[in-house]
């Protein structure tokens, strides 16, 4: 059995002064709770997310990252940069920025390279539009954002990754996908991640997470079920006691 994992994505949110605030709640919890706790701040905040989360258990994850090694950029931030910040996690290929900055399945896929490359720990996110759901493409949609995402990277890079399922629909909209939705669509994943992969990579080395409202009404009911390795949070974990809720299910 796989230790539940529990990212929150805090998106472009709080100030220096909340975020140093939710930073040292969040240590505390991790010290006493058996999920895994991964902070994912907006960049500025991620040096003192380090300091803050230093030997509390938790780690600290960025929310993006430039493709490229190095070099004139202007404005990115490169993956060794994030890990000489102590960040062991990145999100890439969010729907935030798929639809808002043009993020396409290459380069999607040349952002997880550079991770793997550079050790750190991929949250690949994918997920269908509501449009998608309706006309039954789920499945084969999140299957093929999963092929073209890892297209560059070969299995014996696949030391640990995550990913998390985050219907386009359900995130930030308080409409979380329905029980039986989550867990059709997480098994889909799995299967496919065992074909893929086999069987005993996808258990040692890969979370498959569900994101998109989840809350301390539902998070509950989403962690129950056996595909489900964990959530991405994100209005909720920046509510310290509704993400506390969220870190204590199950
Ligand atoms: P919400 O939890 O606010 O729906 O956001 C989910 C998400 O996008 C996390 O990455």
């Amino acid at each position: 059995m796989k230790n539940k994992l529990i990212a929150a994505n805090w998106k472009m949110n709080l100030d220096s002064e909340q975020s140093e605030q939710l930073f040292e709640q969040c240590a505390e919890l991790a010290k006493c709770i058996s999920p895994t706790l991964v902070i994912c701040p907006p960049a500025t905040y991620l040096q003192t997310g380090n300091k803050r989360l230093a030997n509390s258990g938790a780690f600290l994850g960025a929310q993006n990252v430039n493709q490229n090694r190095a070099g004139a950029f202007t404005g990115e931030l490169s993956a060794n940069m994030l890990k000489d910040c102590g960040c062991k996690y990145v999100i890439v290929g969010h729907s935030e920025r798929r639809a808002q900055f043009g993020e396409n399945d290459e380069l999607v896929a040349e952002k997880v390279k550079i991770l793997l490359d550079n050790h750190l720990i991929p949250i690949l996110c994918i997920g269908e539009s509501e449009t998608q759901r309706h006309l039954g493409l789920t499945d084969s949609f999140v299957t093929y954002q999963i092929d073209s995402a890892l297209a560059l990277v070969d299995e014996s890079q696949i030391h640990k990754l995550v990913i998390a399922y985050e219907p386009i629909w359900a995130i930030g909209t308080n409409k979380t996908a329905s029980i039986t939705h989550i867990e059709q669509t997480m098994s889909t994943i799995v299967k496919h991640l065992i074909n893929k992969y086999q069987q005993n990579v996808v258990d040692k080395s890969i979370h498959v997470l569900y994101g998109g409202s989840v809350s301390d009404k539902n998070c509950e009911a989403i962690l129950s079920l056996d595909v489900v390795d964990g959530c991405l949070v994100g209005g909720a974990s920046l509510d310290f006691n509704k993400f506390e809720k969220i870190c204590r299910a199950n």
